[in-house]
């Protein structure tokens, strides 16, 4: 049984994301996405409302849990048992960073691998960040995240 872990802010999930996450779920047995709490960041969404979009955005996959963490992602990579880590490419610019990443890891633990995967095209540019900054300035995300997240960010006081 193959494990794989995408771990990653989702603050909030986006469509990007989601395909990164669809396209996982196909090669593996089973896929835990896992929100990683960054205690000195304060995130914009909490953990928990971030677990709960991702949550409603994916009731079709069945071999996919959903989780949080603290700490090293690769420590929890092994307590789960866990062979693969799953990280997603945009650009060139997320490949240094990417890199630096999987190697500190592969230094850590060598035995759980990295694995890159795309998006496809019209998902590739999207990032949380964008999405933020989209919606703060009252911009329409309605095509770049999940109707929950839509629904939840535009209805809510995050708005
Ligand atoms: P982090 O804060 O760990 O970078 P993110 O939630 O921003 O967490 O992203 C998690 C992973 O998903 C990262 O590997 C990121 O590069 C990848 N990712 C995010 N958006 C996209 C996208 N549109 N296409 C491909 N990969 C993506």
């Amino acid at each position: 049984m193959k494990i794989a872990i995408y771990p990653g802010s989702f603050d909030p999930v986006t469509k990007g994301h989601l395909d990164i996450l669809k396209n996982a779920a196909g090669i593996f047995d089973k896929v835990i996405i896992a929100v990683a709490h960054n205690g000195e960041k304060k995130g914009f969404l909490t953990v928990d409302e971030r677990i709960k979009l991702i949550k409603d955005s994916i009731p079709d996959l069945k071999n996919v849990v959903v989780d949080s963490f603290e700490g090293l992602t690769i420590e929890y990579a092994q307590k789960h048992g866990a062979d693969v880590l799953i990280r997603g490419l945009r650009a060139v610019s997320d490949f240094e960073y990417e890199m630096q990443l999987s190697q500190t890891n592969s230094a850590l633990c060598d035995k759980v691998k990295t694995v890159f995967l795309t998006t496809k095209p019209k998902y590739n540019f999207i990032s949380s960040s964008t999405i933020k900054e989209i919606l703060a300035n009252g911009g329409d995300i309605s095509k770049f995240v999940p109707e929950p997240v839509y629904n939840y960010l535009t209805n809510s006081e995050k708005k």
